[in-house]
């Protein structure tokens, strides 16, 4: 009947989205369901292994992704058009993230969640532990990476984690922290994230962390891709490598994505097994969410569309419509990193963006570009300045948009990279770093949402670069391109 093929049709289009919304909604309840019975922490660790499986599905496939993608795409192309892109993609990044951190100024601002006698502040003062030249130091540090091997599991090495340290340190134990340096590992400390139970992690990675730093390998990679490009026949060889493993890793991703539902379930129920009392938020804190969410809301759902619109001409809720899988993704792992490939396939299926756009635009924005991040970090900021009845001057609010967009670029895209970013925000205006604490109970929540603007505004800028950049990629078939399934 006319129904039933309706809703055959309906499945085999958005079957997948449609399950992935379901597993959210089910990892949820679940999760509620199951904190009365006051699970063992081995228990939990049982129970979130099939989450813990997706997680490393994502980053399995982020390095092999990022490098074929970039060496590939941009070895088909001029350098004239190549310049253009870069130019074009990193200009509209720097721009949509100062608007995003104003956005958050000015929302934070008018509402002023912080003030009113609540929460205890402490002391101003203490000094900062990281100026804004050390951040900008240690970004350009991580675009060159001493040794590239090691660039694939370390995301921080850096000589200002040990000074970071004491801070983190007082950040609760159970969620950011640092191994500690011994006399020989000096500067090599490394930032981690946790998932529980800490001390398994502590134990087993001891200097060393599971994240890679994908800004190194996205700056080496495209080099090679352009230089391969120049090459011409004789750089062809490697380019058929590099097309044939993203034509794997697509394939991969096309068939793991029917995993995701199933460990979207377990992801999500086992974060909130772990979730402080949610009665424990404060109204203070409660507002603070409000201003953060208001502002991704309007940041993601009209001033990036709006730009959208305005550049393309094009419907931006059709070409967002496309992406909803991503965005289900980006809420349920809190990392646009490990997003990047279901955001890479949706693009190329659902919004049918030029690849060699797509293959550039989508890497560096996952590392660089986050509009969510940098609109937070100005709130927190302020929020925090608020609750210490810190008057802030014009200058410093300036001040906070500069670093904010610094810190956010900073930020990795992998969970809660934005709360120790913060750290440089605070102390660039005299806020002691300590305060973070104010804000880790509710950030976890916060962090899926704005990895969700995150990964839309690396979209939307792939479809409005490609868009601009239309006369250099004229649309056409690539035969052994490396395409995914684009029927
Ligand atoms: N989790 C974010 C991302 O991956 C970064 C952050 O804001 O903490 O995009």
């Amino acid at each position: 009947t006319a129904a039933t093929r309706y809703l055959k049709d309906y499945l085999a289009q958005h079957g997948l989205l449609t399950l992935s919304v379901l597993a959210v909604a089910t990892g949820c309840i679940l999760g509620f369901s199951l904190r009365g019975y006051a699970l063992s922490s081995q228990a939990k660790i049982y129970f979130s292994f099939p989450g813990e499986l997706l997680m490393r599905l994502l980053k399995m496939l982020i390095l092999p992704l990022i490098t074929s993608s970039l060496m590939s795409g941009l070895s088909s192309m001029e350098s004239k058009a190549c310049c253009r892109m870069g130019v074009l993609t990193v200009t509209y990044y720097l721009w949509t993230t100062f608007i995003a951190v104003v956005v958050g100024i000015i929302l934070v601002v008018v509402i002023k969640p912080g003030y009113g006698t609540e929460m205890e502040s402490s002391r101003l003062g203490g000094g900062p532990v990281m100026t804004s030249a050390d951040a900008l130091l240690d970004l350009v540090r991580n675009m060159i990476p001493s040794n590239l091997i090691e660039a694939t599991f370390q995301q921080y090495k850096t000589d200002l984690i040990p000074q970071l340290k004491a801070t983190a340190k007082t950040i609760q134990p159970s969620f950011v922290y640092i191994v500690p340096g011994d006399e020989n590992s000096k500067g090599q400390s490394v930032l981690l994230e946790l998932t529980p139970p800490p001390e398994i992690h502590y134990k087993t990675l001891p200097g060393s962390s599971p994240q890679m730093n994908v800004l190194g390998i996205v700056i080496f990679s495209a080099t090679m891709g352009l230089l391969l490009g120049k090459m011409g026949e004789r750089g062809l060889p490697l380019v058929n490598v590099c097309q044939c493993i993203n034509e794997c890793v697509m394939k991969i991703i096309n068939a793991a994505v029917w995993y995701f539902p199933f460990g979207i379930i377990f992801l999500v129920a086992g974060k909130i097994l772990d979730m402080n009392d949610p009665s424990s938020i404060g109204r203070k804190l409660g507002w603070y969410a409000v201003t953060v969410l208001s502002g991704l809301f309007v940041h993601g759902l009209v001033l990036l569309p709006f730009f959208y619109f305005l550049l393309t001409r094009k419907n931006p809720f059709t070409y967002i419509r496309g992406l909803l899988q991503a965005m289900v993704i980006a809420l349920a792992t809190s990392s646009s990193s490990a997003t990047l490939p279901i955001t890479m396939k949706c693009l190329l299926e659902n919004c049918q963006v030029e690849r060699q756009i797509a293959r550039f635009v989508l890497p560096v924005g996952a590392t660089i570009n986050m509009d969510g991040t940098a609109l937070y970090e100005a709130v927190a900021a302020i929020f925090i300045a608020q609750v210490n009845e810190y008057e802030l001057d014009l200058g410093q609010l300036v001040t906070i948009s500069i670093t904010a967009t610094a810190a956010s670029i900073g930020a990795a895209g992998i969970p809660q990279a934005g709360l120790v970013t913060m750290v440089i925000v605070l102390t660039s205006v005299g806020l002691p770093p300590d305060d973070i604490t104010f804000i880790v109970a509710i950030d976890w929540i916060l962090d899926r949402f704005r990895t969700m603007i995150n990964v839309l505004g690396d979209a939307l800028a792939a479809g409005i670069i490609a868009h601009l950049c239309r006369k250099d990629f004229p649309p056409r078939e690539e035969g052994n391109s490396g395409a995914p399934n684009s029927h």
